[in-house]
């Protein structure tokens, strides 16, 4: 197997895409009415499948191998980057797919199942164009009209990148002591930049020809926090009211980190006006009287959008490492069947245990995509949706599970790298073939865009009480009326029973976090929320994976051909909730007992 052969199965996506979502619904709104329909979704999916085959696997070894280099002060990416990345941006998938004011543009449903692909074929690459992608909206959303017509329309074409920028050397999870500064000058909306900026992805690189960074800053007298923060938009060079670029800003790269993972992603310090002459527009207003800025708020669009984003990327990941395993097991022999002829030599793929690894590749992946997509859809809804009270709730359900595809699916990602290593032996450790440096690749998407356990705080402290908690109970709702109405189908008792027990656990686990907040024990919250995101988690990927379950299963009764997929599903969904869904039980009764050790231990003890 060449490491870089592109094995991905597109069937369960356009299940997902033309079977189980109502795209018809989604389709026929106003802003896609025009443009698309659902007999579009194949040839949509088969035209990014080989783009993906053809132009962005191919490099993903060079990406690995040779990686990003820096010298001299500047930051050079292999060769092949180059073609492979206009591919992108020619196809019509790079930047230019997050303008949401373009005509005929995909909805985000759509958008999500051609990243997925595309992280499948090459994450590093695809990150390029994806974190100018992500900085889009927010200067479609917050920006003037004459920022929006200075950046947007390069941007967009990918010709100069965009970038995020929240960490700094002290500044981590801790956005709130953000320490770069911001002074106002004569001209109006502009400020004076000074600051360091730490693990800035794509900051600079030979892809493009400016950077367009959107910068965390406290201008003089803001509150302090994350209240008073501000964000501006800071390019490399300065760019002339006729669009040529102007005079160098002085924004300095200072070095690339050497990394784990991701050798082709350029990780890069900042240094925002060393020599006092980096200048950037502030975006909206600037502090109000009190030291209220909004730059936090404006900044959440981009986060919440790379939040979804580090789903799918998981999801890519954990799909590449599925489709390797998989064709890995069809074709090692080694040893014979525990309860077979002894003189007969098997392929790896018939000893149980291998298949126990499979099976959880399958399900878990399938499971992560029924998440993102179901969350990417209801994004959809509250964007597009023509009744106000539809989008309402749909923004509830995706801003439920919007920490939900972050977290969940990146530390699923991470296991279900290592359970393809396992699958593959000594093999899956060497270099030779692909499963370890997915493996390296995906430990990062539980760090970056808010470690794992921020957005588990996120789910608790926030999600699940916002709106008087209208979010959860909503969410509740939808999984208790999926129970109630279909628990009596014929052959899937089973399954109900372990999906009513784990969804009594999940009520059970609210409650009990709930209690311990009102007796005052608030480090609960701390000690738990990890927990609790996962139990939900698998949960509702349970109540999704049930649904597609049956879904098929009538599929199977009419007779309408692809059996095999349809049995495959169904024993995806079985496979999950019976021996993943149980995990719900255990959590529920580790939060119930309520141990403290972990806090109360002594420093020196540990
Ligand atoms: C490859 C790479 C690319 C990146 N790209 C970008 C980028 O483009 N833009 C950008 O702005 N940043 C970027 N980052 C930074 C990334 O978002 C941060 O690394 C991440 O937010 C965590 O911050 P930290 O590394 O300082 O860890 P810390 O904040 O120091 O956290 C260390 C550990 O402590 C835990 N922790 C921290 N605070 C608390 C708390 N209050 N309560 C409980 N636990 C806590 C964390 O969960 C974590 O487990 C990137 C990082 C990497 C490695």
């Amino acid at each position: 197997m060449a490491a870089a052969t592109y094995m991905y199965n597109t069937r369960d996506l356009k299940f997902v895409l033309k079977e189980w979502l109502d795209m018809d619904k989604l389709l026929s709104m106003p802003a896609y009415s025009e443009y698309y329909d659902t007999g579009d979704i194949d040839s949509i999916i088969d035209t990014t499948f080989k783009l993906c085959r053809d132009k962005i696997a191919p490099v993903s070894d060079d990406a690995d191998k040779i990686g990003v280099q820096f010298k001299d002060g500047k930051v050079t990416t292999p060769e092949s980057y180059k073609k492979a990345y206009q591919a992108i941006i020619e196809a019509g998938l790079g930047p230019a797919s997050a303008d949401r004011e373009a005509e005929g543009h995909f909805p985000n449903t759509i958008g999500a199942a051609n990243s997925e692909m595309l992280h499948a074929a090459c994450m590093v690459l695809y990150i390029f164009s994806a974190v100018t992608a992500a900085a889009v909206p927010v200067i479609q959303d917050h920006g003037s009209d004459f920022l929006k017509e200075k950046f947007l329309p390069n941007m967009c074409e990918g010709v100069w990148g965009g970038t995020m920028n929240l960490t700094e050397p002290g500044v981590g999870s801790d956005v709130a002591a953000t320490a770069t500064k911001a002074f106002p000058t004569d001209e109006p909306g502009i400020y004076k930049i000074q600051g360091n900026k730490q693990f800035i992805t794509c900051a600079d690189h030979d892809l493009c020809e400016n950077f367009i960074h959107l910068v965390l800053a406290r201008t003089e007298g803001a509150l302090s926090g994350t209240a008073g923060l501000s964000l501006f938009i800071v390019p490399k060079y300065w760019v002339n009211d006729d669009g040529s670029l102007g005079d160098f800003n002085d924004v300095v790269i200072t070095g690339l980190e050497e990394k784990m993972g991701i050798h082709g992603s350029p990780t890069c310090s900042v240094a925002f006006g060393e020599s006092g002459n980096c200048r950037g527009y502030i975006l909206g207003n600037p502090p109000d009287e009190s030291g209220k800025g909004v730059g936090i708020r404006q900044m959440f669009v981009m986060m919440n959008e790379a939040r979804l984003g580090v789903g799918i990327e998981s999801l890519g990941n954990s799909t590449a490492a599925y489709s390797y395993a998989l064709d890995y097991a069809k074709q090692r022999v080694q040893g014979s069947k525990l309860t077979g002829n002894k003189n007969e030599r098997v392929r790896i793929i018939e000893h149980e245990d291998v298949r126990r690894m499979l099976m959880t590749l399958k399900a878990c992946t399938e499971a992560m995509r029924a998440l993102v997509l179901k969350t990417s859809y209801y994004l959809d809804l509250s964007l597009d949706s023509t009744d106000a009270e539809e989008r309402e709730y749909a923004d509830g359900m995706h801003q439920i599970s919007t920490p939900m595809c972050k977290s969940y699916c990146s530390d699923t990602a991470w296991q279900l790298a290592a359970e393809a290593v396992q699958v593959f032996g000594g093999y899956g450790y060497c270099s030779e073939y692909p499963v370890e440096r997915i493996a390296r690749d995906s430990k990062i998407l539980s760090i970056w865009e808010g470690t794992n356990y921020i957005q588990g705080l996120d789910l608790v402290g926030r999600k699940f009480t916002m709106k008087k908690g209208q979010l959860l109970k909503d969410w509740l709702s939808l999984i208790d009326k999926f129970i109630a109405d279909s628990k009596g189908a014929a052959g899937f008792e089973r399954e109900f029973d372990v999906l009513n027990k784990a969804f009594e656990d999940v009520n059970a686990i609210v409650r009990q976090i709930g209690a311990y907040s009102s007796e005052g024990k608030g480090e609960m919250t701390g000690l738990y929320a990890t927990r609790v995101l996962h139990a939900s988690s698998i949960l509702y990927c349970g109540q999704l994976m049930l649904d597609q379950a049956l879904l098929a299963q009538k599929k199977l009764n009419s007779g309408g051909g692809d059996a095999e997929f349809y049995k495959g599903k169904i024993a995806s969904a079985r496979f999950y909730v019976l021996n993943i869904v149980p995990q719900v039980a255990a959590l529920r009764r580790v939060i119930e007992i309520g141990d403290t050790s972990a806090i109360d231990i002594s420093e020196e003890a540990f």
